[in-house]
């Protein structure tokens, strides 16, 4: 290794340019602390790159819930269906599907609802603030979502669901016929029945969003920095953060939002962390390939159609497998085909395939909060499906730790040491 550098000193070093770190930087930045993100890669090039573009906000059930535990056995015999593991990655996702498990009994599922649902509540309004001071607000579509069901039967099973999200104050409009076919025409006949969800928001394009508010945080004065961070070590003064190569940078705290790989970092940090990649798969086919007037959800098929201003994206699924899987396009094939059916006016020529993985926590709740070995150290990763939805709610709450300053939610549900 040649002859170590400094790259200077910071206020918050801030580990991993995607959705998560590039919020938090413009949140620090505007409350006046001087902030480095270190990306290894070009930012918003992971999975804050080719997400669905949805700020989430009603999104309010986790994903380990007694309903998946009765799902989870049939899609698991479909290789191509919404939830799928290859069979050389199940030793390997086994640990981390046991505890999803164990998150999805009925004990646990009150106390999970209850903290997605603050989360996502913070989200909505720290959403607004952020994009009103970032100067994004003409990013922002407020279109809401549409949930499709092909059969009554099916929209009569998810009514226990909405009944508890409408408890939590989500605001829920049930459809079909002329009122369907108003929010969205030329939809198969096949569909039913709907779910309105006018609190749905979707960006324009999820990397331009990204890349839109990294600009708003550099011209707060974020220093953006390219290296892959290997080791963090922590004094009394503070955090030294050294890069691949030997480069060093001190800082008075250091912010962990390194995604699915957070959990390299935090076990150099005693932190046993169980975050793991789930992957997803989507096609983006060129603008104006459907009139889609708001993204359309087919919760039976674990996708989502969204209108960007890149495309018209379609795309979901959960694969669970390690970062060195070959990498499975029929996916996204197969979520095209589906949509297709749906909406039998979409031209599907032309379409950019994409995969990227989701940091997903067993419990479906992301972790926020100090290491435990320093203060001075804090985790901002494993939000999983809804890593976009709460960006801003997670910033304020990192900025709220950073400033010592007590956080407008509890957030001992998104400590680190729950695991
Ligand atoms: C198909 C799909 C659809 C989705 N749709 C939605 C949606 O509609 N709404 C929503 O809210 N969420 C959605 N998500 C989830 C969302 O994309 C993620 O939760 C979110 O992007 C995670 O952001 P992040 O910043 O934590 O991680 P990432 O985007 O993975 O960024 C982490 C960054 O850290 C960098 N990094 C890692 N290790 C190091 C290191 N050692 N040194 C330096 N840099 C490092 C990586 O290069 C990467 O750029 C979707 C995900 C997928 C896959």
């Amino acid at each position: 290794m040649g002859k170590a550098r400094s790259q200077g000193n910071a206020d918050v070093a801030i580990i991993g340019g995607g959705i998560i770190g590039i919020a938090t930087a413009f949140r620090l930045a505007q409350a006046g602390r001087q902030v480095v993100l270190i990306e290894r890669d070009a930012p918003a090039n992971a999975a804050s790159r080719g997400n669905a573009g949805a700020f989430a906000f009603p999104s309010i059930l986790p994903l380990a819930s007694p309903g998946i535990l009765f799902k989870a056995p049939k899609w698991l015999f479909d290789p191509l269906g919404p939830l799928s593991i290859p069979p050389a990655e199940f030793p390997k996702v086994l640990p981390w599907l046991l505890r999803f498990f164990r998150a999805s009994m009925p004990d646990r599922i009150e106390a999970s609802t209850a903290a997605q649902a603050a989360l996502n509540r913070l989200s909505e309004t720290e959403t607004a603030t952020l994009t009103r001071e970032a100067g994004l607000d003409h990013l922002v579509r407020h279109d809401g979502a549409l949930e499709l069901y092909e059969s009554e039967a099916a929209w009569r099973a998810s009514l226990k669901s909405w009944e508890r999200c409408e408890k939590a104050g989500v605001e829920i409009e049930h459809v079909e016929g002329a009122r369907l076919a108003e929010l969205q025409p030329g939809l198969s006949p096949r569909l039913v029945k709907g779910v309105f969800l006018p609190q749905w928001k979707t960006v324009s394009d999820p990397r331009d969003y990204a890349l839109a508010l990294l600009e708003a945080a550099r011209a707060r004065g974020v220093k953006l920095v390219a290296g892959a961070v290997s080791h963090l070590a922590v004094s009394t003064e503070g955090v030294m953060v050294t890069l691949e190569g030997g480069q060093t940078l001190k800082a008075a705290h250091a912010v962990l939002a390194a995604g699915p790989w957070s959990s390299k970092l935090t076990a150099l940090l005693g932190d046993k962390l169980p975050v793991t990649p789930e992957r997803g798969y989507n096609t983006t086919l060129p603008p104006g390939s459907f009139d889609l007037k708001r993204q359309v959800i087919f919760p039976a098929h674990g996708f989502v159609v969204t209108p960007l201003a890149t495309g018209i994206r379609v795309g979901g699924a959960s694969e669970l497998a390690g970062f060195d899987a070959p990498v499975n396009y029929k996916r996204a094939r197969n979520m095209l085909d589906k949509a297709a059916g749906f909406l039998p006016g979409l031209k599907r020529e032309g379409g950019t395939e994409w995969m990227g993985s989701r940091p997903s926590m067993p419990d479906s709740l992301p972790v926020i909060g100090r290491a435990s070995s320093s203060p001075r150290i804090l985790y901002a990763f494993g939000h999983g499906h809804l890593g976009l939805t709460q960006s801003a709610a997670t910033a304020r709450l990192i900025t709220d730790l950073i400033l010592e300053r007590t956080p407008p939610i509890d957030i001992s549900p998104f400590r680190p040491g729950r695991f």
